[in-house]
């Protein structure tokens, strides 16, 4: 069905929105602008990370809040999140905390299972890289998933934090999948803690915003969100950008989030998107108006 497929003006569609995107407007809006000043060392970035993606849940403002009450519960310096020296006080710290379904509890099993982790190794890439080597980034995505988890007791509903893309309903795992992004690509704005896994293999990570415009822009038939999905929209993304397919990931996303997008035909605001001549919505009907 040639409407689910890319134009073939649409690469270069693409590069002009990213080239013209107003990096600085939206990175204010994005969970990383709060992430970035708490990540002064490789180990800071990834407990911001693993906290901050597990908490991208709803609005950025309350994602960007959550983060902040977090951090602050914690004294302002993430690390003290994953410190043996701090887990005594950790609990009663925590113990209050909400955002959306997430709990005080489950954040401090949480920190509980990366403290245990960091005595033995020095970063979660290890664990990535050791799935990776078995299944590619599918492998790494489960294999982190099941670090994560951890084993043993956990409090109600923690496990289901961190879905895994190998088991059913292989779901899009958008926030692993975030927190692999953020520690993977150097450029901006993600943070480059990672230095062994390749951004050419990285996968999207599937928000509504970015599933609504690969929709549109043919990158996917698929209506719904799920693992397959992001497989398409990553390869799709990868005969653009062989190098670093996911360097189209925030501004997708915020194209959406910053009000750029209408998700409706509406010439006002379509009229400057540099890939009106490839969105579905026009495509059907014309594009005069
Ligand atoms: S043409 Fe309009 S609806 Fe389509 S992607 Fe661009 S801004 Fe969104």
């Amino acid at each position: 069905m040639t409407a689910h497929r890319p134009t073939t003006e649409f690469p270069g569609h693409l590069r002009a929105l990213y080239a013209r995107f107003a990096f600085d407007r939206s990175l204010a809006d994005d969970p990383i602008s709060v992430i970035r000043p708490l990540a002064r060392d490789d180990r800071r970035a990834e407990v911001a990370g693993v906290f901050g993606a597990t908490l991208a849940i709803g609005n950025t403002t309350a994602i960007r809040g959550a983060i902040e009450d977090l951090v602050a519960r914690a004294g302002g310096d993430v690390a003290r999140l994953v410190d043996p020296g701090w887990s005594g006080s950790r609990r009663e710290a925590l113990s209050s905390f909400r955002h959306r379904w997430i709990r005080g509890d489950q954040l401090d099993h949480l920190a509980r299972v990366l403290t245990n982790y960091y005595a033995e190794q020095e970063s979660l890439e290890s664990a990535f890289l050791d799935g990776w080597d078995r299944g590619g980034f599918v492998g790494g995505l489960d294999m982190l998933a099941r670090v994560l988890r951890g084993s043993g007791p956990a409090p109600r509903g923690y496990r289901a934090l961190f879905p895994s893309p190998l088991e059913a309903p292989r779901s899009p795992c958008k926030r692993l999948t975030l927190f692999v992004r953020w520690m993977v690509r150097a450029g901006y704005p993600d943070l480059g803690a990672w230095r062994h896994v390749p951004t050419g293999e990285l996968k999207v990570p599937l928000d509504q915003h970015v599933h609504w415009i690969a929709y549109h822009l043919g990158l996917t038939a698929r209506r719904t969100r799920s693992w397959a999905a992001v497989e398409e929209v990553s390869e799709a993304l990868r005969r653009l950008e062989p190098i670093d397919p996911v360097k189209y990931d925030f501004v997708l996303c915020h194209t959406g989030i910053s009000g750029d997008c209408p998700k409706e035909r509406d010439l006002s605001v379509c009229g400057p998107c540099s890939v009106r001549p490839d969105c579905l919505l026009w495509r059907r009907r014309g594009s005069s108006r």
